[in-house]
Formats: structure tokens, C-alpha cells, sequence
């Protein structure tokens, strides 16, 4: 059975008080825990204290980023051996905005995949197309080169440590969501590729989430759908009980 996933990407959002004060609500609004997973990525400063604050209950923290080499002369930059030496194993790769902004493209997304797994950690793998490419009616392709070009290369037995999130660069941040139909169409295809370029096993384990202004009122709908299993939630995971009220649309 493949599992329920939520989880929160805080993005650069909430300094050292406000992860105190967010976890805190957070610990409050969970005291009943989801079927569903659940994964919160503070910012790099705040991921040791929020990886200690959250130790011993049931909810993981992810890094957003890492780089792709082992250590060495890269200012500013965080290895996956740092972020396991403070227990933090998952690692969000790919997001569209690390894609947009800070150059990082399939080649690269390669590498960062390599060196999370070499580590053992669980990726949370982000792809998804803009609004030109739907426009195009491109997506599939857009979506499938994005896969096979950053992911497809692992091991089956590498996908135990693989997490999927189909983000529609369109949908992010703007309100605007794919319709929960739009949503399966895509999961159903990402699935589908899966089947044919490893079997139907990895196909059916694989948790893919979806992203883009999720929240409470848009949830369950999207939630409902076969293919979807569950979100990564910007926005409306900065505030507890919203982020709460999503984890139990599951
Ligand atoms: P929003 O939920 O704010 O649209 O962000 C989605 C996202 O980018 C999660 O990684």
C-alpha cells in the first residue's frame, strides 16, 4: 500500500520565534495525527530545532534543498551529510521556484537525486509544467522529459526512497488550482510513464502528491481522486490549523 502524504513547504518564511511559535500550534492542531504522513520543511537555520522539537512525535522535517557534492569549496551551501547529522533524512528536490530562480535544471536534479540516495534519504521530487506549456497542450511531454531526464535513471529498488510531487507552475502560489480532474489526468500519467519505464509495482507504491494552492476548502476533492496521495502545501501550511484541516481532508 502505497502511503497518504502531507507535507508543509515553508519556503523562506518564519525565522527562528515564528518555526517556535508555528510549531507549537502545529503540536496543538495534530493531537490527533491523519492517516496521512506528515512532513513539515523549515527553512536550513530552523531545521535542527524544529527536527528536536518535533522529536518523538509522528511528524518528519524536510530539508528544501542540497547539494549535489559530498562537501567542499561551495559557499553557502548544505550537504546531505550535514542534514543527516542532524537527523534530518528528507529532501525536497526540483521545486519549480529552485528550477525558475536558481538555475537548476534536469542534469543537475540528476546529480542532487544521486547524492540524497547515496545518503539514504527520502526525495521529494518536484516537476510540473507553466502555463505556456498547458496552453500548448505540451504538459505530457513536458512533465514525462522532466521525469526521465531528472529521475529516471535510479534503481527500482531506489524508488523506496522516492516521493513525487506534481506541481503545475501555473497553480503555485496564485489561488489558482488544477481542477481535482486536471490533477488525476496528470497522476494517471506520471503513473502510467512509471509503468512502462519500470513495472507495475514501483508504479503502484509510489506516492504522488500534488501541489498548488491547496487548502482547506479545495482538499478533499483533490485528495478524493485514485491517483493523488496526498499534497506539498506552501502557503496555507504556514498557518496550523489550515495545514491541520488539509492533513485531515486525507
Ligand atoms: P502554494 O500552496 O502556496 O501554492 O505553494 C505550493 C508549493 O509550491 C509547495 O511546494
Amino acid at each position: 500500500m502505497r502511503k497518504k502524504i502531507v507535507a508543509g513547504n515553508w519556503k523562506m518564511n518564519k525565522d527562528l520565534a515564528e518555526t517556535g511559535e508555528l510549531i507549537a500550534e502545529i503540536k496543538r492542531s495534530f493531537e490527533n495525527l491523519p492517516e496521512a504522513e506528515i512532513i513539515i520543511s523549515p527553512t536550513f537555520t530552523n531545521l535542527y530545532y524544529a527536527f528536536e522539537e518535533l522529536k518523538g512525535l509522528d511528524i518528519k522535517v524536510a530539508a528544501q534543498n542540497m547539494h549535489q557534492a559530498e562537501s567542499g569549496a561551495f559557499t553557502g551551501e548544505i550537504s546531505a551529510g550535514m542534514l543527516k547529522s542532524i537527523g534530518v533524512d528528507t529532501v525536497i528536490l526540483g521545486h519549480s521556484e529552485r528550477r525558475a530562480y536558481f538555475g537548476e535544471n534536469d542534469e543537475l536534479l540528476a546529480k542532487k537525486v544521486n547524492t540524497a540516495l547515496k545518503h539514504d534519504m527520502t526525495v521529494i521530487f518536484c516537476f510540473g509544467e507553466e502555463l505556456q506549456d498547458r496552453k500548448n497542450n505540451t504538459h505530457f511531454s513536458l512533465v514525462e522529459s522532466q521525469l526521465k531526464n531528472g529521475l529516471f535513471h535510479i534503481t527500482e529498488a531506489d524508488w523506496k526512497n522516492i516521493v513525487l510531487a506534481y506541481e503545475p507552475v501555473w497553480a503555485i502560489g496564485t489561488g489558482e488550482t488544477a481542477s481535482p480532474e486536471q490533477a488525476q489526468e496528470m497522476h494517471a500519467f506520471i503513473r502510467e510513464t512509471i509503468r512502462k519505464t519500470y513495472n507495475q509495482e514501483i508504479a503502484d507504491e509510489v506516492s504522488i502528491l500534488y501541489g498548488g494552492s491547496v487548502k482547506p476548502n479545495n482538499a478533499e476533492e483533490i485528495f478524493a481522486k485514485p491517483d493523488v496521495d496526498g499534497g506539498l502545501i506552501g502557503g496555507a501550511s504556514l498557518d496550523a490549523q489550515s495545514f491541520a484541516a488539509i492533513a485531515n481532508a486525507i
